[in-house]
Parts: C-alpha cells; sequence; structure tokens
C-alpha cells in the first residue's frame, strides 16, 4: 500500500480493500437481484444460500444490477477475518480484545448540521412514484424467500422513556411500497423494548435504517447484552474503534436522526398494534437463509414499519450479506469473543490467553476458550470461565476450553488436542433447560424429551486439556 486510506465511511473501505490483493471482485455482468445475486457469490464468497458457513472469500461488486441503473450492490464486505483486521487496522486474532477495549471507551456519537451526504436525493412516501421495491436493490436470496430483504441496515431508534438510543441489525423485508416488515427476536433485543414500549404508550416509535456504513460501525452494533446493556448507544463502539465520533443526520421526516455518511437511509415509524406474516406476498412459509445454515420459517407477527422517506447518495452502493456465510461469523463472532474476554479478564485477570467463535457455530454457538493454567489451583477454575461465558452471551451452547500450546483458531488443532487430551466420561459438563437460540433445529421437544420448548437447549462445556497435576 502507498498511503494509508483512513476508513470512515463505506467506500473509503471498498478504496482500502481495491488496495490489498484479492479482497475485492468487480462485475459488470447483469445480475437479477431475485434469486440469481446471491446464487452468483455463493461461488464466489461466503459459504452459499444454505450451505455451512465455512467458506472465505473475497467481497463482490455487482455494477449492473436489473431494474436499478443507478445503483451498485455489494456482498460479503466482512466475510472474512483478515478482511476485518484490514478494515479495523488490527492483527485478526487481536479482534476480540481491540473490540472489548473499545466498549471500555465509548466514544458517543455527534449531530452534526452539515448537509449529509446521505441526504444528496430525497425520495417522499408522499410522492405519487414512491415504491420501495424501485427504490432500493434489495435481493432476494432464494426463490423460497420472503421477499426482498434488507439484511445490513442499521435500525436506530430512541426509547420513549429514557431517551437514549441503540442502533441494532434486525430482517427487514420489503412488503409494500412503503412498507417493510422488522422481525425482533422475542425478549432478546433492545428496538424491540423500544417498541414494545410505545406500543404500551400508542405511540408510534420513529426509526431510521442507514444501509452502506463504515464496517465499525457493523461490527459494533452486534453487541448484545449485558455487554450492552439497554441504555448504551453501540455506535459509540464504532467512535472508539475510529478514535472518533460517528456523526449524525436529522432525519427529513420523523424525529430521529440517522448516520449522516451512509449509502442510503430509510426513515419510518414502527406502528403499534399492527402485526405482519413475513411470508404474506410470497406465501412460501420461508423468511430467508440464516447463519446456522438453513433457510429460516417466516415469522408470523413482525412488527410493521411504515416508511415516511428513502435517501440516498447520489450512484448508492446497497450494502448487503447473506445468513449462511462468513460474514455472520465476523459480525456475530468478534463481538461475542469481546464479550467473553471481557467478563473472563474482569474476573480472573491474564487467564484467558485468547477466545475464538468458530464459524461452524455461525459466530454464535460454538467458541473456544485458551485458558492458561499456572499452578495447581488453576485447576477447574476453567470450567467457571466457561461458565463466564455462558453468561457473556447467552445463546453460547458448546465451549471448547483448550491449552495455551493449542491454536484456538485452529478447528483442527482443537480437535487434534481432542483425540489426546480428552475423555469423554469425564471431561463433559452439561448444562440442561438453559434457553438458547431459536434457529439451532435440534434446540426442540421432539429431539429431546428434556427440552421443554423450542429454543431450549443443553449447553455444553467439553474441557481439552492436560489435568495440571
Ligand atoms: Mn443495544
Amino acid at each position: 500500500m502507498s498511503e494509508k486510506i483512513k476508513v470512515n465511511d463505506l467506500r473509503s473501505a471498498i478504496k482500502l480493500l481495491r488496495n490489498i490483493s484479492e479482497q475485492i471482485i468487480e462485475t459488470d455482468v447483469e445480475v437479477d437481484p431475485h434469486g440469481e445475486l446471491s446464487g452468483v457469490y455463493r461461488h464466489i464468497g461466503a459459504g452459499g444460500t444454505v450451505a455451512r458457513p465455512t467458506k472465505e472469500g473475497p467481497a463482490m461488486i455487482f455494477k449492473n444490477v436489473k431494474g436499478h441503473p443507478d445503483a451498485e450492490v455489494l456482498i460479503g464486505l466482512l466475510a472474512s477475518r483478515k478482511r476485518v483486521g484490514y478494515l479495523l487496522d488490527c492483527p485478526p486474532e487481536e479482534l476480540g480484545k481491540k473490540i472489548y477495549h473499545s466498549v471500555e471507551n465509548p466514544i458517543p456519537p455527534v449531530v452534526t448540521e452539515k448537509s449529509a451526504p446521505c441526504q444528496e436525493i430525497i425520495h417522499r412516501a408522499s410522492d405519487e412514484d414512491f415504491d420501495l421495491y424501485k427504490l432500493i436493490p434489495a435481493p432476494t436470496n432464494t426463490l423460497h424467500d420472503a421477499g426482498p430483504y434488507i439484511t445490513l441496515g442499521m435500525c436506530y431508534a430512541t426509547h420513549p422513556d429514557t431517551g437514549k438510543s441503540d442502533v441494532t441489525i434486525h430482517r427487514l423485508c420489503i412488503q409494500g411500497k412503503d412498507e417493510l416488515s422488522i422481525f425482533f427476536t422475542p425478549g432478546a433485543r433492545h428496538i424491540g423494548a423500544m417498541a414494545e414500549r410505545a406500543e404500551e404508550l400508542n405511540e408510534k416509535l420513529p426509526i431510521s435504517i442507514s444501509i452502506g456504513v463504515d464496517p465499525a460501525i457493523e461490527i459494533g452494533s452486534c453487541f448484545e447484552p449485558p455487554t450492552t446493556p439497554l441504555g448504551y448507544d453501540e455506535l459509540a463502539v464504532a467512535g472508539a474503534l475510529r478514535g472518533e465520533p460517528v456523526e449524525l443526520c436529522r432525519c427529513l421526516t420523523v424525529n430521529e436522526r440517522a448516520i449522516a455518511n451512509a449509502e442510503y437511509v430509510i426513515e419510518g415509524e414502527v406502528i403499534p398494534h399492527v402485526r405482519v406474516k413475513e411470508d404474506k406476498n410470497s406465501g412460501t412459509g420461508f423468511a430467508m437463509p440464516e447463519f446456522p445454515g438453513y433457510t429460516g420459517p417466516a415469522s408470523s407477527d413482525c412488527w410493521l414499519i411504515k416508511v415516511k422517506a428513502v435517501t440516498h447518495r447520489k450512484n448508492p452502493i446497497m450494502q448487503t450479506c447473506i445468513g449462511p456465510s462468513e460474514e455472520h461469523v465476523s459480525m456475530a463472532g468478534i463481538p461475542t469473543e469481546a464479550s467473553i474476554y471481557g467478563m473472563i479478564e474482569k474476573a480472573m485477570p491474564g487467564k484467558l490467553k485468547n477466545v475464538y467463535c468458530s464459524s461452524a457455530g455461525g459466530g454464535k454457538y460454538m467458541a473456544v476458550l485458551q485458558f492458561c493454567k499456572k499452578t495447581a489451583s488453576d485447576e477447574g477454575r476453567q470450567r467457571q470461565a466457561a461458565l463466564l461465558a455462558f453468561s457473556a452471551f447467552s445463546e453460547l451452547k458448546h465451549i471448547f476450553i483448550v491449552d495455551e500450546d493449542v491454536d484456538c483458531f485452529d478447528m483442527n488443532d482443537v480437535l487434534w488436542a481432542m483425540n489426546t487430551r480428552f475423555q469423554g466420561d469425564m471431561d463433559i459438563v452439561t448444562i440442561q433447560g438453559v434457553r438458547c437460540h431459536p434457529l439451532d433445529p435440534s434446540n426442540d421437544p421432539l429431539y429431546s424429551s428434556s427440552i421443554k420448548d423450542h429454543g431450549i437447549a443443553c449447553k455444553t462445556i467439553l474441557t481439552v486439556q492436560f489435568l495440571f497435576i
């Protein structure tokens, strides 16, 4: 690289990657966002539409998108841990620790009164020709999907009681010319809690959806409680990662703010007391390919967003990802590593050398802890560390604990250790009946009578270490 490129938006991120070999490929060949774009990308980049999420590849820019002559579509930006390292200027194995320090030293966003790049072009829902299907080149990833999905929309809203804001990624499906469905994992996410409170007050919840932003925001927005509790604005993590605050602009049609240098912003309101069937237009029963490697079911009770405006840059770049992918592993896994590292480091400093939330678990279901035992009294503390990891991230299901000499980022190394430092009858701890993740199909009463409800799992600790004697 000749010059150091400072990344603070999507275009500078793309510019940085163009200077590094094999990180991004671009095509002028026409592609249909309906069922074709993701079908091309599955052979290039991360896994595929419903294949297991274990393949790394370059990001891809489609410059000729059918029906959207002024726009481009980018997919797979974060579908490689190495690439995330380039984009965040950090060695890949240090990403979890670096982001943990950003959570601990947040730099809150600021509102700018300057004219915002994301508002170069303005379309209001009151315009006669307003049509989300034409304005947003959102891919329909498979022909079974409920519809076109916005998979990388940074949803930003403010709690009606506290005035505190939150950024989270939710799956958003275009349902009509000015309507989106938004899926809230029941009881889990902060914007869901805001929408529920607004509904109690019989109020609409203003929301902005910023698409195509600095990748530091995409990683930061994937933090979950308890690391970032209700009231923690995760844009402050991105601010800390960059050493300067994220700039927000005021929305034009709702009382909320959006990310000023985004490629697109959708402004709207979450409507109280209304729910929509996610597949009401397709009737397929499916939502879209989800991160565990299966096509997810359509929800029967998504919330509805009435869109008031779409603003965008000139020649906007639509950014998208596909559920089963290394991109999801980066976005979910690296913040989870940061959360686990933070929790264990606070409780037992210096004991956790590193942690990896592996591709095989989509970044959520599996973690490998590299735990140092120095004295006989450390024996057993590695399992205490595993219990802390479960507390750090509620959707974690399987934990491998390995010794310092085992590379926690290499699952082959982990399984090698399992063959020589592990006995199944004594090195497995199981914790039954804990709510885990609804998209794991084995978390179901049909699988085992010990499971009382869908989404409940048996969490397991596998101690793959030499005994300290
Ligand atoms: Mn939050």
